[in-house]
């Protein structure tokens, strides 16, 4: 007997009859004498129909309200989910996280999981109940409901699993596993086998949504093991676990791309110390994550700073850098939403030069240029035109041999 955490993705509980065929695979596994605890996400579609309801009110909400509404999505399937394991004869229970709790901090629709509580959770699977949790919410240690992030419902399965020591996690999603890239962007994407914690952080972090990026981050602490897999088919999926002989060793794992980064320019600014940290600075007194920068060289001291932002935050920041443009004596503030980063990750590249290099030059055959680089151990990526994203992909698949699984 093992204890097995699934979780089931939007598309996945899509519509009643989505539902009813999920409750079927629980109740297969649970046959076979397995205890099974289910986090679920809400119904295809509806996290983005109650946003945009948000919006149509005010796009100035409060995020504490934001987050009472989101978190009502995954209440109906949960509900719908345990409704229809009950009338298959599978005894079920569906859980709130307030109910658990599953204890967060206050950071409204960002919030990071503190603590998981299992007693009612043990007592379900005891009562030979399966136990079904609402993804993506949490609660503060003083009762307010938050999100975790979009696509947050992975991270609350993995923080299941590492609490209640599942012996291993499944992502049920609409994709067959992890690939070498979007399958959806690039037919010629070839499912991975296995992929360790440290490629799928880089991967996930860098676009690749298929998981959540805390999820990764705390199947690493805690060591939970990974099968991400399609809940439409019967295929093997792929894992995710610490490195091993067993993985590929290729050069290149996978080819991410991300379009939710805008970037920004102050023009003209006085090169002299102190500068850089007066922009960075203000930015980070506002909570602002910043990804890439460069600063040119300067000429009859003065340069250009160059950085990413969310594109979330891009409003804001420009408004931020005006002002301290002004104080600072710069020329002015140029931003650009229509760009996209693309990159490529493999732990392979930490033992082999020359990565960088084959991707600007494949780039480079396309005509698409590079407006930003930044590297690290096991990821290179590149800021282009938004225009040519889904062609870089598929042109630096083919410059890795990703399709044959050769680089
Ligand atoms: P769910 O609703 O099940 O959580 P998501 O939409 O969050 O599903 O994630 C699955 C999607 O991730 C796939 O449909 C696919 O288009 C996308 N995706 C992006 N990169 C990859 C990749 N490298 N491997 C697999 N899927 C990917
Ligand atoms: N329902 C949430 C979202 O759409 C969480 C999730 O699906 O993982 O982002
Ligand atoms: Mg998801």
């Amino acid at each position: 007997m093992a204890r097995i955490v699934q979780k089931y993705g939007g598309t996945s509980v899509g519509s009643i009859e989505r539902i009813k065929e999920v409750a079927g695979r629980i109740a297969a596994r649970r046959s076979e004498g397995n205890e099974l605890l289910v986090a679920v996400s809400a119904m295809a579609g509806e996290t983005d129909r109650l946003i945009s309801l948000a919006e149509e009110v005010s796009p100035l909400y409060p995020d504490r309200e934001y987050d009472m509404l989101l978190a009502s999505g995954e209440q109906v399937s949960i509900a719908l989910l345990s409704m229809a394991l009950n009338a298959m004869g599978v005894p079920a229970r569906s859980f709130l996280s307030f109910q658990l709790p599953i204890v967060t901090d206050e950071r409204h629709s960002l919030a990071l999981i503190r603590e998981v509580g299992t007693e009612r959770i043990l007592r379900s699977l005891e009562r030979g109940e399966v136990a079904v949790v609402a993804g993506f919410q949490g609660v503060t240690p003083v009762g307010e409901i938050t999100t975790l992030g979009r696509g947050g419902s992975d991270t609350t399965a993995v923080a299941l699993a590492a609490a209640l020591k599942a012996d291993f996690c499944e992502i049920y999603t609409d994709v067959s596993g992890v690939y070498t890239c979007d399958p959806q962007v690039y037919a010629a994407a070839r499912k991975l086998a296995r992929v360790s914690y440290e490629e799928m952080m880089e991967m996930a972090g860098l676009g690749a949504r298929v998981l959540h990026p805390r999820c990764v981050e705390l199947a690493r602490k805690y060591g939970v093991n990974i099968l991400v897999r399609s809940s439409f088919n019967n295929e093997g999926g792929t894992w995710v676990s610490e490195e091993d002989e067993g993985m590929e060793g290729a050069l290149i794992s996978g080819v991410t791309y991300t379009k939710g980064e805008a970037k920004v320019s102050i023009m003209g600014v006085p090169d002299r110390p102190g500068i850089a940290a007066r922009i960075f600075n203000a930015l980070s007194d506002k909570g602002i994550n910043v990804d890439m920068i460069i600063q040119n060289v300067s000429r009859d001291n003065m340069t250009d700073v160059t950085f990413t932002v969310p594109q979330a935050d891009l409003n804001r920041v420009v408004l931020l850098m005006e002002r301290v443009a002004q104080e600072i004596g710069a020329e002015g503030v140029l931003s650009n939403s229509d760009i996209a980063k693309v990159s490529a990750v493999g732990a392979g590249m930490k033992s082999h030069p020359g990565v960088a290099a084959r991707m600007f030059s494949a780039l480079a055959g396309e005509g698409i240029n590079i407006m930003m680089i930044s590297t690290s151990e096991i990821k290179v990526s590149c800021v282009i035109d938004s225009r040519y994203t889904e062609l870089a992909v598929r042109v630096l698949h083919d410059a890795f041999g990703l399709e044959r699984g050769s680089s």
